[in-house]
């Protein structure tokens, strides 16, 4: 990667120790505003994760209403009709289960058959494209897609985002007014490539395996993401981008994670659903010996 990266550097390069010597105040700067900052972390749900956040949990409802209002001026919203009360009833067990505190949950249907994608943002303000019912396929399906946005807002990874671009910002800013033109653009692709990146892939996987909970608790089963994210990458031709420079997990990586959390996510159906253990019912839809 190191060589690739290069490539694009000016013509000038630093040699390889006026290069250390230009990074390593940067180095000291980044690991000095770091330190007082572990005092701003804070866990996730389910996973447990110690996570960045600099800004206060009632923050992420103003935001995320913010842009609520944004995001849906100007879309065409279904009104009325079973769509959009499958929507709405997915939304409203998978928060029963969910609980965070100081949300405001809601949903919309938003009418475009071409959209193929959900969000929800930060303090529960969700939203659904007509576009992505027919990959979800049935209610179930779309527990999957709102499990897994919903498991983004309540990890809070949009204001853990905005945290880490508000430390990089700060961190870069000052370091690198006095260095090499060369130095900031080699510490800026790192910076995407080594940083942002990884985090990104690091929060969908955790939205993966905290809304494969959250359904299961919902009394959705489980086992119905493997299929939904097939059907998903399907659609994606087939996976293309590789792991690494997406971020987005590899379909590789995301159908092996599910398999290791299923046994835990199917004892949390069973219980939902009032089934005792290893007892539960063949996925619908899915002939045994298919899966
Ligand atoms: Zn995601």
């Amino acid at each position: 990667m190191k060589a690739r990266m290069l490539l694009d550097a000016p013509s000038h390069r630093p040699s390889g120790s006026r290069l250390a010597r230009n990074l390593l105040p940067l180095l000291l700067l980044l690991l000095l505003l770091l330190l007082p900052l572990l005092v701003a972390c804070v866990s996730t749900p389910v996973t447990g994760r110690r996570a960045l956040n600099l800004l206060p949990e009632s923050q992420d409802l103003e935001l995320g209403i913010a842009a609520y209002e944004q995001v849906l001026q100007g879309e065409k919203l279904v009104t009325s009709g079973p769509q959009k009360e499958l929507v709405e009833r997915v939304m409203a067990r998978i928060a029963k289960v969910a609980e965070p505190q100081g949300f405001e949950w809601e949903v919309r249907l938003i009418d475009d058959p071409k959209m193929v994608n959900a969000f929800c943002l930060p303090g529960g303000k969700m939203a659904v494209y007509t576009g992505i019912l027919p990959v979800a396929q049935d209610e179930t399906g779309l527990a999957v897609v709102m499990g897994h946005e919903i498991a983004h807002a309540v990890a809070r990874h949009g204001t853990e985002r905005m945290s880490q671009e508000m430390l990089l910002q700060t961190a870069l800013g000052a370091a690198l007014s006095q260095a090499k033109e060369s130095t900031q653009q080699l510490a800026l692709v790192g910076t995407e490539l080594l940083v942002s990146l990884p985090w990104g892939r690091m929060q969908e996987s955790e939205a993966d395996h905290i809304g494969l909970m959250y359904m299961a608790r919902a009394g959705y089963d489980p086992r119905a993401a493997v299929e939904f994210w097939k059907r998903m990458s399907a659609l994606g031709g087939g996976g293309g981008m590789p792991a690494f420079l997406s971020t987005h997990p590899s379909d590789e990586k995301r159908a092996s994670d599910l398999k290791k959390l299923m046994p835990k996510a199917l004892a949390e159906y069973e219980k939902a659903i009032g089934s005792p253990a290893g007892a539960v019912p063949p996925l619908k839809g899915v002939a045994p010996g298919q899966k």
